[in-house]
């Protein structure tokens, strides 16, 4: 697709601006997240806002709300969404250590009824697990929270609106950047797009150590076992092997290692697990 002219343009003042904060350390470049107890403070580059691209992500929730509803698998289980939202609304609160705004996102959590080991959380909070990633591999609800921490730090850190920014930069997915631009088609069209950016995104290993790091601590803050993280990708390693390896998973740390630093980071967040429980 030939980018319209007025696109090009910005790009190319995006691609400037870009250079000045790599350069300079200007707006454009920041933290989405506080540090927390593990260290989530990389400078991010962000050029396009957080409105942007949460409203986007609420049309597309809204669409696969709107399709599940139509195939008719969504929350067809009202026990196991419950359960899902349950442990939702216990991390929820404790992202503010990440960011004070998150407690006060429109969370929203359903369970889409399907044999895919899947789970996600769109930008702003739009919390989606597939039934085959629980029921597959029988997870338990500390299990559970762990996928969970660990698919909100990616909300929080706003990996989808860094990837966004760096295809800008980069003047790739032009498609994608036009459309949060407001540039083209219909707001069908723009749904559809962002629908494919978000849903398919493929988060760098980067992205992905972070959110188990940050993730691990929202478990524990939230008074579930973080210990839990070594059973959960030890089952996920098995359905790997199986080849049923969870679609979100394809670019995610080999498991063995991720282990390993789910290990090495116990230290840290078991006393706030602890803290968590003697609160009650
Ligand atoms: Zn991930």
């Amino acid at each position: 697709m030939k980018p319209p002219q007025p696109f090009a343009i910005l790009v190319r003042s995006l691609t400037a601006a870009l250079l000045a904060c790599a350069g300079l350390g200007l707006a454009g470049c920041a933290s989405t997240t506080a540090g927390g107890a593990v260290g989530a403070e990389r400078k991010q580059l962000l050029l396009i806002s957080s409105q942007q691209l949460n409203q986007l992500a609420a049309q597309s929730y809204t669409k696969l709300q709107a399709e599940a509803t139509k195939k008719g698998t969504l929350n067809t289980d009202p026990a196991l969404t419950r359960r899902v939202r349950a442990i939702a609304a216990r991390i929820e609160p404790h992202t503010a250590v990440f960011r004070p705004d998150a407690p006060g996102w429109k969370w929203e959590v359903n369970v889409i009824n399907s044999k895919e080991l899947n789970a996600f959380c769109m930008p702003g909070g739009k919390i989606a697990f597939y039934s085959g990633l629980i029921k597959g591999l029988d997870l338990s609800d500390e299990e559970i929270a762990v996928v969970m921490g660990h698919e909100i730090s990616h909300a929080l850190r706003e990996h989808s609106r860094e990837q966004v920014s760096q295809a800008i930069a980069a003047q790739a997915a032009i498609g994608v950047g036009a459309a949060l631009l407001g540039w083209g088609s219909s707001s069908a069209d723009l749904a559809n797009t962002a629908y494919d950016a978000l849903i398919a995104t493929r988060f760098s290993r980067a992205d992905e150590n972070e959110a188990d790091r940050m993730g691990l601590e929202l478990t524990a803050r939230a008074g579930y076992d973080p210990r839990a993280g070594i059973p959960l990708w030890r089952k996920m390693m098995n359905a790997n092997q199986g080849g049923r390896a969870p679609e979100f998973l394809s670019t995610h740390p080999a498991e063995a290692n991720r282990i390993r630093e789910i290990e090495s980071l116990l230290p840290t967040v078991m006393p706030l697990y602890e803290a968590a429980r003697r609160r009650g």
